[in-house]
């Protein structure tokens, strides 16, 4: 079993609805939840939209791979509506964005995947729920 984190994003439709559909396909397909951030809304970065985010930060635990990970989330966002997907770097808003921060402590660097993944330290939007995971579990660990 391995622990991984996932970063949720929304700026499309029901958003906290698609946040809690995302969520329950992952307890079905990825693993056990473990935790889950506050959802908090941010603006969009590096792209203008007039739509804001929400995003967040869930804990699971699992047997999947890696890369069946990745296919796993790719799939539940088609399933949730998601229709575009980013080529080099350009955003644009979406219904779900499903990304794998960390595996365990497996590095990996391939063109398909790259975990840690690249931008997370510079997005205080990622960094603030996962720290919020983070902190939920030590003090767990201390009761
Ligand atoms: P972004 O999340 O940057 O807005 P997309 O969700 O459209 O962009 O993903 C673009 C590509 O990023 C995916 O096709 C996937 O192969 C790749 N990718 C690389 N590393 C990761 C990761 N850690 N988590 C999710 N996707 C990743
Ligand atoms: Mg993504």
């Amino acid at each position: 079993m391995t622990d991984v984190y996932i970063a949720l994003g929304s700026n499309l439709g029901d958003r906290h609805t698609l946040f809690l559909q995302a969520i329950e396909q992952m307890v079905q397909r990825v693993g056990l939840l473990v935790r889950c951030s506050s959802f908090i809304e941010t603006e969009p970065v590096g792209f203008v939209s007039a739509h804001p985010f929400l995003n967040a930060v869930a804990l699971y635990r699992t047997t999947l791979t890696p890369e069946e990970l990745l296919k796993t989330t790719q799939e539940i966002e088609r399933e949730l509506g998601r229709t575009t997907k980013s080529v080099n770097g350009q955003y644009e808003d979406r219904t779900i964005d499903l990304d794998i921060l960390l595996y365990g402590d497996e590095i990996i660097d391939t063109p398909e995947l790259k975990i840690p993944h690249p931008r997370m330290q510079e997005r205080p939007f990622v960094m603030q729920p996962l720290e919020e995971v983070r902190k939920n579990l030590t003090i767990s660990r201390d009761f």
